[in-house]
């Protein structure tokens, strides 16, 4: 748990916990023998990945943004977000808007709690949001997203989830902005307060590495011929404003600024500010 100001808005970052994962995956369009060079994994090939989310005090708001694994644990190593959220003073009643940057359940499956053999909002005060575009892919009977039922669509049954078309200023320094590429309703969150930025990337990227290399995507990316023009201009907006960078998968606690080298990009790691 790390809390940090932008502005007059209080960051707090949660750590929902980390497991190894299999490196090749963020890789996919990649000769291994190329990432292999930057990337050292463990004897099984895997890489130790974070999930960091966020919680923003701004006025009278507190906005979580994801809300981790929930029930899906790894063996006790994820589904620490509620823990941290206590940890950092705050209740779940406290909340007033939960922003799913997209619908992956690493991202939304701490949005409902089991109760009575149904699914119930876990921040019972909040309004909850996901771009529409998402809704609309994988809502279906195709649509491959494990627990969407619980995660999402009780709370849509429930009156409680808000689609989001295009970009939304969800309070005075906090607006949502649409990213597409890793799904077609991704969403990033920009916080710009008294002259400061910074920016909740969700899953735009997934790797350090992929700051530096940004045409290197994973194989969980609906669109990966997308994915790289939303890091251009994403990628500009953050140098453009020296901005705060937030990569929920990288090391905890996730934090990190962008810097321009010669013929690219290279993410540059924050601990504290
Ligand atoms: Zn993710």
């Amino acid at each position: 748990m790390l809390q940090l100001a932008v502005g007059r808005v209080q960051l707090t970052l949660l750590d929902d916990g980390s497991f190894p994962f299999p490196a090749r995956y963020f890789f996919a369009n990649v000769p291994p023998d190329v990432w292999q060079r930057e990337v050292p994994t463990d004897a099984t090939g895997k890489i130790d990945v974070g999930h960091n989310y966020a919680l923003l005090r701004c006025a009278g708001d507190l906005i979580l943004l994801d809300t981790g694994y929930g029930d899906d644990t790894h063996g006790g190593r994820t589904g620490h977000l509620l823990e941290e959220l206590h940890r950092s003073g705050y209740r779940r009643e406290q909340v007033t808007a939960v922003v799913n940057t997209h619908a992956h359940g690493d991202h939304t499956s701490r949005n409902t709690l089991a109760a009575n053999r149904r699914h119930v909002a876990t921040f019972p005060n909040a309004r909850y949001y996901l771009g529409r575009a998402d809704w609309e892919r994988f809502s279906g009977p195709d649509g491959k997203i494990h627990h969407f039922d619980q995660n999402l669509r009780s709370l849509a049954d429930a009156g409680r989830l808000t689609l989001v078309d295009g970009a939304l200023q969800l309070a005075p320094d906090v607006t949502l902005l649409p990213t597409p590429g890793h799904t077609p309703g991704h969403m990033s969150v920009v916080i710009e307060s008294l002259g400061a930025m910074a920016i909740y990337l969700g899953d735009v990227c997934h790797h350090p590495l992929h700051f530096s290399h940004p045409g290197w995507v994973s194989c969980f990316d609906t669109d990966p011929d997308l994915t790289p023009r939303t890091r251009d201009w994403l990628f500009r907006m953050a140098l453009e404003h020296d901005a705060l960078l937030v990569c929920p998968h990288a090391a905890a606690p996730g934090l990190g600024r962008l810097r321009r080298l010669a013929g690219g990009f290279a993410w540059v790691p924050v601990t504290a500010e």
